[in-house]
């Protein structure tokens, strides 16, 4: 039976495609924006009234790990989904470091169906760019589209090879596939285990130079320039990396490329008393490095703002601090410190902000929406600018419990998220 039309009334309608920011009712019809306009009226659909709320096309999370197959104690693609929709965003893309590694079309056809029976946010695979992301030989691209992979990517670990970094590149043309590169060097990150510079110095823990994340970047547009294929630099963390990319653009290199809120908002200082709350990779960088990366994100030269949500168990992140895993949870707390900290304090537009969190990842993922016209997916996330919260991480829907953000209060809030029509998250149902 088909589902009762629903008119979502009254919201503020943020999108950045059609260049709409203004009150609007949102009729949706079949998984799908049917119209949008000012006092629709059709007798027999379903009313909700959304006044005061923001209605924006649904986020998408082009960086999270989803540790299933094989690691269920860090996270399942239920418990991913649930966070995520509890998060505000409609669509993730997972990476395939999983186990085994997603680098065949029976594990990417695995985890979309784990994705079908959860039913909350639609979940790409990328799969991994070598086999068995052991950076020799790369994987079936085409079987892997075929199987609905969104990108290729050995994120965990860069392809160090340049050699077959570039065959991966002149590969993923043929398939017209993005290739998300990690970009690290690994020799130079040695036994690092945060940001070299003088905190880390002062705290007596061993560094990861910059160079590590820039020279790996600088390498890749290179290849990038060389095959003319589509390169997606996962994770920008220093200000010559995000400098490089500006001018790769301006050269018409095809180079795309995302922010952390967490390397956004924090330097290498929030490591604090040895928090691994504060250890993940690429590592939090120095002050002057967080200013580039918020130019970077209001100029243009980010296309996307993604979480790189990655889970581990809370007795991993117990550990002492050079033997705790890298990676923070991220999917439930990045939009809140979107809003505050990065909309209300005035460094981007609201529209910008829903730009990078929605349009810009489906754009490089080849994926539909991130806008909201008739005609495109019924995906919606609906914030309150204005209602205070605090992260609290016990009720996170996420197995990960890791954010250096726990215990902050901030203004700005997902109130629900809506899926093809559907609505899969209200914050009033989960109070
Ligand atoms: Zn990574």
């Amino acid at each position: 039976m088909a589902e009762r039309p629903v008119i979502l009334r009254g919201a503020r309608v943020v999108d950045p495609v059609a260049g709409l920011d203004a009150v609007r009712d949102l009729r949706l019809v079949e998984g799908r924006i049917a119209a949008v306009g000012e006092g629709i009226r059709e007798p027999g659909d379903r009313v909700v009234d959304v006044a005061g709320l923001v209605a924006a096309p649904g986020f998408c999370d082009m960086h999270v790990h989803f540790r299933e197959p094989g690691l269920e104690y860090k996270e399942t693609v239920a418990s991913g989904a649930a966070a995520a929709v509890a998060g505000g965003f409609t669509a993730v893309a997972c990476m395939a470091n999983t186990d085994p590694v997603n680098d065949s079309p029976s594990v990417t056809a695995h985890i979309r169906q784990l994705a079908k029976q959860a039913g909350l946010a639609r979940v790409h695979p990328i799969a991994a760019t070598t086999q068995g992301m052991k950076g020799e030989r790369i994987s079936e691209f085409g079987a892997l589209k075929e199987a609905g992979a969104v990108a290729v990517s050995d994120d965990g670990l860069p392809v160090g090879d340049p050699a077959v970094m570039r065959r991966a590149l002149e590969y993923s043309r043929l398939h017209d596939l993005p290739v998300i590169e990690h970009c690290e060097t690994l020799e130079l990150t040695g036994e690092g285990a945060m940001r070299e510079g003088a905190y880390a110095a002062q705290i007596g823990l061993p560094g990861i130079p910059a160079a590590s994340e820039f020279i790996a970047v600088e390498r890749n547009i290179a290849l990038a320039e060389i095959t003319g294929a589509r390169l997606h630099i996962a994770h920008l963390s220093t200000a010559r990396s995000a400098a490089a990319v500006r001018r790769a653009k301006a050269a018409g290199i095809r180079v795309t490329a995302e922010v952390t809120p967490h390397h956004l908002i924090l330097t290498d200082e929030a490591v604090g008393d040895y928090d691994t709350a504060a250890k993940m990779k690429p590592p939090l960088a120095a002050e002057a490095d967080r200013e580039a990366l918020l130019t970077a994100i209001a100029d243009g030269t980010a296309d996307a703002i993604a979480t790189d949500h990655a889970p581990h168990h809370e007795d991993e992140k117990k550990l002492c601090f050079q033997s705790a895993p890298f990676g923070i949870v991220g999917l439930e707390t990045a939009v809140p410190l979107v809003l505050e900290r990065l909309v209300a304090s005035g460094i981007i537009p609201l529209a910008q902000a829903v730009r990078l969190l929605s349009t810009g990842p489906r754009r490089i993922l080849g994926l539909p929406g991130g806008d909201l016209r008739p005609g495109s997916p019924a995906d919606i996330t609906l914030l309150d600018l204005e209602a205070t919260s605090t992260i609290n991480p016990a009720s996170f829907r996420s197995r990960g419990r890791s954010t250096p953000f726990a215990g902050l209060s901030l203004r700005g809030q997902v109130v629900a998220t809506w899926v093809g029509g559907r609505e899969v998250y209200s914050q009033s149902a989960n109070r």
